[in-house]
């Protein structure tokens, strides 16, 4: 059962029962950023929500993005000023009201090599890109940089040909915790939310049209129970045509795949204390500061194979690292990739496949008026009474993307229901950020534990910092470090069992906390601690400690073999990380 926004797996139990014999308004199908925010959506409008993930929330694309909260540059090149402009609000509300917890700002380096066109043409760009914002300015404006500046922040560059350089403020997030922290806040305004539960089928009224509820089934047990709602919710990112094959219906768009992939480095292999984009022959290239790390990337390359676990190719890594080689004076060799991960976008396009975005055709149930209603980024389609579904947009913009949504959803109800409240819906564990974070020290003494741990528990929890804590405060053994060399502690594997519904070993390790992309081993190494600490909260026998502690082993091997790299430069378990992200 959920209660408060706590998602307690060891209630799973309770929850599947609710799902089986409550009545829903709305049933959201699928776990990603754009699931969780339309159950939030929904639950924050009084609705009554369910939602049902089939593997662990975040486990598509949700955890394999960028994880760039921004309003994206290469879109305002592009001209598509709408897009850029909703985005910056959003990434404005996150960092100062909803999410400033979870979502911070980055800077970013611009390089120019071109000394008269360019610093004109970027600065312009930047100079609208900063206009852009809302009125409450949580990053900073851009400036402009000489070539002793930019070498003075960033001296990895290569001083070779550069003209000089541009700074200028994005955001960025934990992509898995934000995606968590938005299901749990949904859980706190009362969605049930259960994961490993798969829709199968799509339940159908007696006029054998309508959509009234979903068949599920439970991916532990194998049982089946049926879920009754007013509305089903699509929100199954690159998963959606196979959601709607349940239905037997033909959407408005089709979503095709499209692979990104990134190399997580050290930090100390790229000097530089900011994060730095540039311009490649086909798109960017970012290098993200993450921790103690970099994630470098991205590609774009079409996909059709494998939805659950797209590979990273050999060719895909050296495309990074020669993008990444022409700015750099110290070039990054295989030996220093940690991790690669890939991730697929859910382009949207029109029904028969052909370009983007313009998709429309849906008809409605009434069979005369187009359902589909199409914006620059994201599509919401209505195909039969009782059914919605969105896909495309970003991570960015999950939030009017769940407005959409729902709002497409309460349109076929016979009542009025409330607009949506998210604007003004901090997220768990950002209300009263501000003085937690000035009483970190007192904290940090009153807890017995250092303040680097309080100021790490800060960063990924917010105030909820209090409850990681407090498990500590009842068993000190918690307090220790769950791997060397790496943050995390033991207690947050007990507290993912008990607040974030995490499952199985790979829950905790992959998207709970991420020492799959952060570690060179993929936290294989901590695979048995964490079995553990898990085993004795969920009752778990020694034999089932091992088999789980087996899973995950055995999953970080077989992404080995669906990842091709060749010549094995990559260290063979950095090689792992090509499904995390
Ligand atoms: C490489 C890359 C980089 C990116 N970088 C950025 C960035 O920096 N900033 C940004 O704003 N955006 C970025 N994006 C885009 C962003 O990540 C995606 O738009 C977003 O994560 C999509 O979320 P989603 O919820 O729609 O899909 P997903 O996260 O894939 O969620 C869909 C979920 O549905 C579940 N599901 C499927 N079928 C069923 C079923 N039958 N029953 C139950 N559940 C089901 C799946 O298991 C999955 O978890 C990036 C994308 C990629 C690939």
């Amino acid at each position: 059962m959920t209660i408060h926004g706590v998602l307690d797996a060891r209630e799973r139990g309770a929850t599947l029962s609710r799902l089986a014999t409550e009545r829903f308004d709305v049933l959201v199908i699928g776990g990603g950023i754009t699931g969780a925010g339309a159950a939030l959506d929904a639950a924050s409008r009084g609705l009554r929500v369910a939602l049902v993930e089939s593997r662990d929330l975040a486990s598509g694309t949700s955890s394999r993005s960028s994880k760039l909260v921004h309003g994206g540059l290469r879109y305002l090149e592009q001209l598509d000023f709408k897009l850029v402009y909703e985005a910056l609000r959003e990434r404005d509300l996150l960092v100062s009201k909803l999410a400033p917890h979870l979502v911070k700002p980055v800077s970013f380096l611009y390089p120019l090599y071109r000394k008269v066109v360019e610093r004109p043409y970027v600065g312009a760009g930047l100079a609208l890109y900063d206009a852009m914002e809302g009125t409450r300015r949580p990053v900073p404006h851009h400036r402009h940089l000489s070539v002793r500046g930019a070498l003075k922040l960033a001296p990895g560059l290569s001083p070779a040909r550069l003209a000089g350089a541009m700074l200028y403020y994005d955001a960025q997030v934990d992509d898995a915790r934000h995606t968590l922290t938005v299901a749990r806040t949904a859980a706190a305004h009362r969605a049930v939310v259960a994961t490993r539960v798969s829709a199968t089928e799509l339940l159908r009224g007696p006029d054998g049209i309508r959509v009234t509820g979903a068949r599920v089934r439970d991916e532990e047990s194998g049982d089946e129970v049926d879920v009754r709602a007013e509305a089903v919710v699509v929100c199954a990112g690159v998963w959606t045509d196979l959601v709607y094959d349940l239905a037997g219906v033909r959407a408005g768009y089709r979503v095709r795949m499209s692979k990104g992939v990134h190399v997580v480095v050290p930090r100390e292999a790229v000097h530089a204390d900011t994060g730095m984009i540039v311009k490649t022959d086909k798109s960017v290239l970012f290098f993200i500061p993450w921790g103690e790390r970099w994630i470098v990337g991205t590609t774009d390359t079409d996909w059709s194979g494998d939805r659950a676990e797209p590979a990273a190719t050999e060719e895909d890594v050296d495309y990074i690292l020669a993008a990444a080689n022409r700015v750099l004076a110290r070039p990054l060799t295989r030996a220093d990739v940690i991790a690669v991960y890939a991730g697929l976008r859910p382009l949207v396009s029109s029904p028969d496949g052909n370009g983007s975005k313009g998709a429309r055709g849906a008809r409605g149930a009434k069979g005369s008026k187009p359902t589909t209603k199409v914006s620059r980024e994201h599509v919401v389609d209505v195909p039969v009474p009782g059914l919605v579904s969105i896909a495309g947009g970003k991570f960015t913009t999950y939030r009017l993307m769940a407005r959409d949504v729902v709002d497409a959803a309460v349109g076929g109800f016979d009542r009025v229901v409330p607009a949506s409240v998210t604007e003004k819906l901090p997220l768990l564990g950002a209300d009263g950020l501000a003085a937690v974070q000035a009483g970190a020290p007192r904290l940090a003494e009153d807890y017995r534990v250092p303040q680097a741990v309080v100021e790490h528990l800060l960063g990924r929890y917010g105030t909820l910092a209090t409850e990681v804590l407090d498990l500590i405060r009842d068993d000190p053994g918690l307090a220790r470090p769950l791997a060397e060399g790496h943050p995390y502690l033991r207690a947050e594997v007990a507290y993912a069992v008990t607040h974030e519904n995490a499952l199985h070993v790979e829950d905790v390790l992959m998207r709970r906390m991420r020492l799959f992309i952060e570690s060179a081993d993929s936290g294989t190494g901590a695979a048995a601690d964490v079995s553990s600490i898990m085993g004795r909260l969920l009752g778990w026998n020694r034999r089932r400690r091992a088999a789980e502690t087996r899973r995950y082993l055995d999953l970080v091997a077989a992404e080995q073999t669906t990842t091709v790299i060749g010549s094995g430069a990559v260290p063979a378990a950095a090689l792992a990380g090509a499904t995390a992200g």
